[in-house]
């Protein structure tokens, strides 16, 4: 029996899916690591110890049959950065997506218009999540590490160093970095001298399908596959996530909603927002993913459970409830619309579509009626109306969409798939998708192997799924509100930087000890 399997390298974990070539799944496996974040805008993971929990993963997912794996392929984080030096040796740990250090950078490239020069040649958002900012950083605050890195390459880059020692990266990873311009498909001149790098210190493009091969022995043996077996570059989380849910048709949009959230759509060419409010990075045949990703998604609803229903958090916790649970009962005891209760749900600043750094959250129009179960579904509402905003950026370039499917923790929840639906007065598709990341990974491998033509066979994987209708006696509701919600949220754009620069000067004692 031959077999092939989907790894998706993650922010919390490193997940392993070991798949027949028909796609039935034969073992999984899922390694944590941590997250260093030794001040609050500091998000970092030691490459190594990825390294090592995606050796345990696949050798995990291997033991589990007895074949041929003829392929192993890769859906990684996007918009790392470590610097190496001349041996290839890590001179910084993996800076991540979620560190915020280049801050400064980035709002100086906002406001001095490098930004939108940068994003029209890359689709990469104006953002500290971008290595092209990070570059910036280390440049001014860590001069020493700039001027001794030999290269500079992101996880997936470091992690394909380990298992062959050849620097490649593949052109979807590559756009996410802000170096690669997105319609030559090659590093970019101009940015690159701009940040003060050379091409010598970047990896060698290659497409997602690219296989690298000739494993280390002993890592092979380690894991329990021929040295032989090809490892498929891949491509980004975001666009492989899209693939294992199937949405890759004109007009099929995806909505996750995980700690954090995003939408997406895939499209045919290049299709740049003139206001920089979404990412546009190629995928592969001819497919170019658009989406704006979120902060604000289920940590949005921790946060209420941990900080405004903390004693019923204990209770549930007592009943053997899952307290999320819990509070999707409370919040249905209030009507759609909170009774006119809007929560701005940006409670660690926002990236699309207002990529505001600064944005905090607020609760608008708070009467003496209000209880705490409208705060709770206020909350869950503010999220929807966020993700709403950007599906709204992202149909001024694409169009309207003609499938939402949704997935991501929240999918547990009837009540919050029910809220999608109406909010987006759209048909919401839930499909019973398993680590959609690795379907989609595995569904590159298998073009990339030649056992699939392309990757419309990712229908074929696709469990069952459940549609929500709009209920119109929710929706109207929706309806009066969302203008409300958007105009708010303009007018307290101007107070974000008041209001961060205050809490900056006086920290809360829990973001000290972060
Ligand atoms: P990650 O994005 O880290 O992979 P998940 O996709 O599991 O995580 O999403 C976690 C989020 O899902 C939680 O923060 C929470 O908001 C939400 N969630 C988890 N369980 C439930 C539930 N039973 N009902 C509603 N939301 C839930």
């Amino acid at each position: 029996m031959d077999y092939i399997i989907g790894v998706d390298v993650g922010t919390t974990s490193t997940k392993a899916v070991i798949y027949t070539l028909h796609g039935d799944i034969k073992g999984y496996s899922n390694q944590l690591y941590p997250l260093y974040q030794d001040t609050p805008d500091t998000a970092e993971e030691d490459p190594d110890e990825i390294f090592n929990a995606t050796v345990k993963a696949l050798t995990d997912v291997v033991s589990k049959v007895s074949g041929t794996v003829r392929a192993v392929s890769f859906s990684t984080q996007q918009h790392s950065l470590i610097a190496l030096d001349k041996d290839h040796k890590p001179l910084t740990k993996v800076i991540t997506w979620a560190d915020n250090r280049a801050e400064k950078q980035a709002t100086e490239a906002s406001k001095s218009g490098l930004g939108m020069k940068i994003y029209n040649k890359t689709g990469l958002p104006i953002h500290p999540m971008g290595p092209v900012y990070k570059l910036m950083w280390l440049k001014k605050e860590h001069n020493d590490i700039f001027e001794n890195a030999n290269y500079w390459v992101g996880l997936k880059e470091y992690l394909m160093w380990r298992f062959f020692g050849q620097l490649k990266e593949e052109t979807s990873m590559a756009s996410a970095t802000g170096l690669m311009n997105i319609f030559d498909m090659d590093w970019d001149d101009d940015i690159l001298s701009w940040v003060g790098i050379n091409r010598k210190q970047l990896p060698e493009l290659v497409d997602p399908t690219y296989q690298l091969t000739g494993m280390d022995n002993d890592i092979a043996a380690e894991i329990g596959i021929s040295p032989k077996t090809p490892f498929v570059m891949g491509a980004t989380d975001g666009a492989l996530a899209e693939i294992g849910l199937g949405a890759i048709g004109k007009g099929e949009v995806a909505v996750t909603i995980g700690t954090s959230g995003a939408v997406r759509t895939f499209v045919d060419k290049p299709q740049l927002d003139p206001k920089g409010r979404t990412y546009c990075y190629p995928v592969m045949n001819g497919k170019w993913i658009v989406g704006g990703p979120v902060n604000s998604g289920g940590i949005v609803f921790r946060w209420v459970r941990d900080n405004l229903f903390a004693p019923e958090k204990a209770t549930a916790k007592m009943l053997g409830m899952d307290p999320y649970d819990f509070l999707t009962e409370v919040a249905k005891t209030v009507p759609a619309g909170s009774d006119g209760l809007i929560f701005q749900p940006f409670l660690g600043g926002e990236r699309a579509p207002i990529w505001n750094g600064n944005a905090r959250a607020t609760f608008f129009g708070l009467t003496r009626s209000h209880t705490r179960a409208h705060m709770v579904r206020a909350a869950l509402e503010g999220v929807v109306y966020n993700l709403y905003s950007v599906l709204l950026a992202l149909q001024e370039a694409v169009g309207e969409p003609t499938v939402i499917t949704a997935t991501g923790g929240f999918a547990r929840s009837a009540l919050w798939r029910q809220m999608l639906a109406d909010v987006f007065e759209h048909p919401v598709t839930i499909p019973e998708a398993f680590e959609s990341g690795c379907l989609g990974a595995m569904v590159v491998g298998l073009i990339s192997i030649g056992e699939a033509d392309d990757l419309s066979v990712v229908k074929k994987f696709i469990g069952k799924q459940n549609t929500y209708q709009p209920d119109p006696s929710n929706f109207e509701n929706y309806r009066d509100l969302l203008p409300i919600y958007l105009s708010v949220g303009r007018q307290l754009e101007s107070e974000y930087d008041s209001i961060a620069e205050y809490q900056r000067k006086h920290p809360h004692p829990e973001d000290k000890k972060d």
